[in-house]
């Protein structure tokens, strides 16, 4: 094989894997203009060398793949992507295409609106279906989803006989900060955008998770009408906001690509001011004859580009450095900032990461460092770009809640605060405790948790248990039904699976994967209190860390007394998970690559409802490798283990 070929390759195998990360998971963990600038060196790759090209390459493709959450649509009219360009010249060369076709085009340029894209149906005016983007042909129905989304009209203003339109759904600044917030206090990891974070909530399978999310949408294209014509863009973005639509704002229409650039640069400056992000500008060409002429590629319309502002450095003063105390006893650095006007936002905070970057970077208060923020709304600090102070900064010794001596374990890059009555502590791990993947206690959110606190109400994990309606009801902004509500919740949590309160207790590297195993292998509370290290490590997916943390904590000195409170309170201390079909019990799967039909959490569903487990890596106790395209390391392993590599059509064939 050539080097051309295996960088084509490795390119193709390294965006699909981002573009799963991104669209299917809604979890990226590069930033977009990385995954762009890639997507560029391969599409350049496979122009100078056709014989590599192929047509499932990810230069071909839009988007994410439908799963089967949700009901699968298929447009009617293709939602396509756009082309994109990162400099004037790009723009030139758009404008040069158009003109070799028509003659004298007009523009409109609008903002490019960083969410996900969807369409919306209306028979007779009334709003009948909405659907994702998907891959561009089959996208997912999300109607009960879009319904909640309030700038969503469900009657419009006319009784059209028929209208698709097509929006972006995205989620407002402020919501996106409350959101994250929320996921920070309850030891959550927290979306990474704006974006991820829109579309993570559009596709909750329960719409009253979506309707607290602040969801907004902007529509910006008529994808097909009945009983009205239009003629152009402008003329088609008036007729949608008449009809009750929250279209594209500060949309202009232009007569030269010159007038477009000043569009884009003016744009541009008032990202910083917008109540939500902008990842770019669009120019459309606005005759849609137009627009027919040109036509479109299989992927995007040939009629408009869409200008990609870059991400954007800047240097700034580090005021000062303050350690916040996370759930588990972290101290996490953040860097106050002279403010600086970054990415069209003020920053005047950033992320410092730890003790080990800080002093790789050497980084004190004092110094001028270089501030990132590229698509992602928390910017972090990335150098020092004048050293104005002396060495770097070392964290406090003490905990900044609690006043105790804080400790770094061996190999552990973070360093944190053991005292078990931190404040800051209580309040996090209380909040973990009633969150959803916890004990899912509706109504008992971060800030009313926070007013028990302060109220001398909650002293103790357990005290949510002894709460006192009447007590409740005489708080000041509290009713008779409100504290009735949360009492009902508490009281109904009592029922939980033995996995939901195991994880609720919050013992470090246990996350709500590691309880269920723990919860269904020792079946109820004083087993696993009783078991040894070596019992628990032989967990399939248990490592000596993980059996260490457990027996740890369950045989720390107030663990016999919180377990015999628990039981006391009336919780559920038993596994109630119940294996009908138990044909895969005693095998061990580990998935790898990315497979087609299933997302892995679906997957791996369907193997412990059938009595199996999942793994993360392969060892030698490992029954199967459950292979999808584009696997890796894993599936080496499993050949150089012996271990059988099934893929997913046998998988499906072991699951009929
Ligand atoms: P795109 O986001 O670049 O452009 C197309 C989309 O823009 C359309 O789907 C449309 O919904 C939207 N849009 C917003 N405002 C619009 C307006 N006013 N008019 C028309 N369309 C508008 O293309 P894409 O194919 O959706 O995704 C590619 C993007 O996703 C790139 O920016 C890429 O960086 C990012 N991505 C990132 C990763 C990662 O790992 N970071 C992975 C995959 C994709």
């Amino acid at each position: 094989m050539t080097d051309i070929e295996n960088r084509i390759i490795e390119l193709r195998k390294t965006l699909i894997y981002h573009s799963n990360r991104y669209y299917n998971d809604d979890a990226p963990e590069i930033e977009d203009y990385e995954y762009d600038m890639m997507m560029r060196e391969l599409k350049a790759l496979e122009e100078e060398y056709p014989e590599y090209d192929t047509p499932d390459s990810p230069t071909k493709r839009v988007g994410g793949k439908a799963d089967n959450t949700f009901e699968s649509v298929v447009h009617t009219v293709r939602m396509e992507s756009l082309q994109d360009a990162f400099s004037k010249e790009e723009i030139y060369d758009f404008d040069k295409r158009v003109r070799e076709v028509i003659d004298n085009p007009h523009y409109v340029v609008e903002p490019k609106i960083d969410g996900l894209s969807v369409s919306l149906e209306y028979t007779n005016g009334v709003f009948t279906r909405g659907s994702t983007r998907g891959d561009g042909d089959t996208g997912e129905d999300v109607s009960g989803n879009l319904r909640v989304i309030r700038n969503i009209p469900l009657k419009l203003n006319e009784d059209l006989p028929f209208i698709e339109v097509r929006g972006e759904v995205y989620m407002p600044k402020k919501s996106f900060e409350r959101v994250v917030d929320r996921q920070l206090i309850a030891g959550e990891k927290p979306f990474k955008n704006p974006r991820n974070a829109a579309a993570g909530s559009l596709r909750q399978k329960d719409s009253k998770v979506t309707a607290t999310r602040g969801l907004d949408i902007f529509v910006f294209n008529v994808q097909q009408i009945e009983g009205r014509e239009l003629n152009s863009h402008k003329e088609s973005l008036d007729y949608l906001a008449k009809l009750g639509f929250s279209t594209v704002k500060s949309y202009k229409r232009v007569d030269s690509i010159e007038d477009a650039l000043l569009e884009i640069e003016k744009i541009g400056d008032m990202r910083g001011e917008l109540e939500y992000d902008i990842d770019g500008a669009v120019i459309k060409v606005d005759d849609f004859d137009q627009r027919e002429l040109l036509g479109s590629t299989s992927k995007f319309p040939k009629w408009a580009v869409a200008f990609k502002y870059p991400p954007e450095e800047k240097q700034t003063k580090l005021i000062d450095i303050e350690i916040a105390v996370g759930r588990t006893g972290v101290l996490t650095p953040t860097a106050v900032l002279e403010p600086v006007h970054l990415a069209g936002t003020t920053v005047s905070r950033a992320t410092l990461h730890n003790q080990d970057f800080i002093n790789e970077k050497n980084i004190n208060i004092g110094d001028v460092v270089t501030v990132r923020k590229a698509g992602d709304i928390i910017p972090e600090v990335l150098c020092v770009n004048d050293k104005l102070s002396e060495g770097s900064f070392i964290y406090p010794e003490a905990c900044p809640s609690c006043g105790e001596r804080v400790v770094r374990e061996e190999g552990e890059a973070a360093i944190r605060c053991i005292n078990p009555e931190c404040p800051a502590q209580l309040l996090r791990n209380l909040i973990h405790f009633c969150s959803r993947d916890a004990m899912d206690i509706e109504g008992l959110g971060p800030s009313i948790i926070e007013t028990f606190v302060n109220e001398g109400m909650i002293t103790k994990t357990t005290d949510i248990y002894r709460l006192d309606e009447g007590e409740i009801a005489k708080l000041e902004g509290f009713k008779e039904t409100s504290a009735n509500n949360i009492i009902t919740s508490v009281e109904k949590s009592k029922q939980n699976d033995l996995s939901k309160l195991i994880f609720a207790l919050g013992i470090r590297h246990i996350g709500a994967k590691a309880a269920k195993l723990l919860s269904d292998e020792f079946k109820n509370i004083d087993a696993i209190m009783n078991a040894e290290v070596s019992d628990i490590s032989e967990i399939e997916g248990f490592g000596e860390i993980m059996a260490e943390a457990v027996y740890d904590f369950f045989n720390s000195d107030g663990a016999k007394e919180l377990v015999s409170e628990i039981k006391e309170l009336g919780l559920n201390t038993e596994s109630k998970t119940q294996i009908v079909d138990n044909r895969f019990e005693g095998k061990t799967f580990v998935l790898t690559g990315t497979l087609e039909n299933y997302k892995r959490s679906e997957a791996s569903k369907i193997i412990e409802g059938f009595g199996g487990k999942t793994a993360s890596s392969v060892s030698k106790k490992t029954s199967y490798v459950l292979s999808g395209e584009a696997s890796g390391s894993k599936l080496d392993k499993a050949n150089k283990l012996g271990v059988p590599v099934i893929s997913e059509a046998e998988f499906e064939e072991m699951i009929k």
